[in-house]
């Protein structure tokens, strides 16, 4: 068996195809022509990215006594977004050209000349002289609560998750009697304006976060800071993302945003043009965001430490991670095509990691007669108690084999002649294509245990 590495914009190109036709991830309202990058998971993709999610919430909440989990609304009071800085900063220069109406960002390496002058030359049309001087775009979706659509019914979809932690931070501190440091995380929706959006899921105007905001002394942050970089970049490699295709990229300069102390992205390798790209930022944030919503609230956002008889704000160490990006990643990472020794046709591998893939085992009788599919159902039934199992029994075996190969499926047991008299049936593994034989009592003990490994 050998693999041929595919060129980067191809695997994008195969992966968009592959997941529509079986069933990961669709165009947003595709009968009406789509809705700009908007995506929608299928009954495949949204096992998959519930599956990246669980795994995010039961490393951050579940498995630490130090992490509280927060499900805060879409919708907040407008004040939010003037006090975090969103309002007056999350812009994007924006020229349009009067000629041909197209609308590009001012940093468009493809526009010529300087915009607003007589040089300045359209990308899309190509006419000089026609594009105007940049103007700021904020990238929030506006909308208005309320029956009445003036300026003091305004409200914003939220562009990051992290605003809803800070507002209720000592909700949740004082609630759950938490001592700094602790962490509060949430997953949910944001959604951008994005100018910009494309390459599949990897940047749309509607998006899922993943965000942990982290509280501490001031003087620990850097310590904290070290810790998360090095927790976030390992949780990625359980996912089963090669590690040669990881790395951090630090933020310096005019990249680091006004507030940040410090900050690192974790990046993956997608290959081809888009290359090595942000998948998680890891900030450490300063106490700007409780100092803003104190002023902005007018309410005191202290953390009170009894055995210190100490008030102060404490700093915020920020891990933000995309759970729509992460999929790309895990998908491109995981996507093969390869030829099989003394077979003519190659086969397509999502090589997902048993524990994120939506289906952990196919289960086959090999012929649709002599009691098999009976025996294959009950089998099925069986199995499908402890893990999502898929059941087949159209076509030649040869193909039910490709067909799970294609979406991920690590395991597939087969229920033959000699199960029958036996007791036993095969399992298959999809990336060695090994076949052991076991007796079908002990396929749900053996498949669970290669899950959890
Ligand atoms: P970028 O520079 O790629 O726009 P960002 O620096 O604005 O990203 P953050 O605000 O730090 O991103 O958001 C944290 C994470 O949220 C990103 O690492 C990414 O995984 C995800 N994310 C941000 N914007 C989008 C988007 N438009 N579509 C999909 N995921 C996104």
């Amino acid at each position: 068996m050998t693999t041929s590495p595919k060129a980067a914009p191809e695997v994008m190109e195969k992966l968009v195809s592959l997941c529509k036709r079986r069933g990961f991830i669709f165009q947003s309202s595709e009968i009406y022509g789509g809705a700009g990058s908007v995506w929608d998971y299928g009954p495949l993709g949204v096992e998959l990215k519930r599956n990246i999610k669980e795994l995010w919430w039961n490393a951050m909440v579940r498995a630490r006594d130090d992490i509280e989990g927060l499900d805060a609304a879409i919708l907040m009071h407008p004040r939010v977004w003037e006090a975090s800085g969103h309002v007056a900063g999350f812009v994007d220069p924006l020229v349009d050209c009067k000629n041909c109406k197209k609308r590009f960002r001012a940093d468009d390496p493809r526009i010529k000349g300087t915009p607003g002058a007589p040089d300045g030359q359209c990308p899309a049309c190509g006419m000089k002289g026609t594009l105007s001087e940049p103007r700021q775009f904020n990238l929030m979706f506006k909308t208005f609560m309320g029956p009445v659509e003036d300026s003091a019914s305004v409200a914003y979809l939220r562009p990051e998750t992290a605003q809803g932690i800070y507002v209720n931070f000592l909700n949740v501190q004082q609630s759950t009697r938490q001592k700094v440091p602790f962490g509060i995380a949430q997953i949910g929706k944001a959604f951008r304006n994005e100018i910009t959006p494309g390459n599949f899921i990897f940047r749309t105007r509607e998006f899922e976060q993943m965000e942990m905001q982290f509280f501490v002394e001031p003087d620990d942050a850097p310590k904290w800071f070290d810790y998360w970089k090095a927790e976030r970049m390992s949780w990625h490699r359980s996912l089963g993302i090669d590690q040669a295709r990881l790395s951090y990229h630090e933020h310096s300069g005019a990249e680091l945003a006004h507030y940040a102390k410090a900050a690192f992205d974790i990046q993956f390798d997608f290959g081809g043009t888009l290359g090595s790209q942000e998948i998680e930022g890891i900030h450490n944030r300063g106490d700007f965001d409780l100092t803003q919503h104190q002023a902005f609230s007018g309410k005191k956002l202290e953390y009170f430490d009894q055995p210190n008889n100490k008030r102060f704000l404490p700093w915020v160490i920020e891990t933000s991670v995309g759970a729509d990006r992460t999929t790309l990643a895990v998908l491109t990472n995981a996507y093969r095509e390869e030829s099989v020794a003394g077979e003519d046709e190659g086969r397509t591998v999502l090589a997902l990691s048993p524990l994120i893939a939506p289906i952990k085992a196919g289960v086959f009788p090999l012929v649709k007669k002599d009691g098999m599919p009976e025996m294959a159902q009950k089998l099925s039934a069986e199995l499908r108690a402890a893990f999502p199992v898929f059941y087949d029994d159209s076509g030649a075996i040869g193909r039910r084999y490709r067909r799970q190969d294609e979406v991920g499926t690590p395991f597939c047991v087969t229920v033959d002649g000699e199960s029958l008299a036996e007791g036993t049936v095969t399992i298959r593994d999809r990336d060695t294509l090994q076949q052991i034989r076991l007796p079908a009592e002990q396929v749900r003990a053996h498949i669970s245990e290669r899950i959890a490994r």
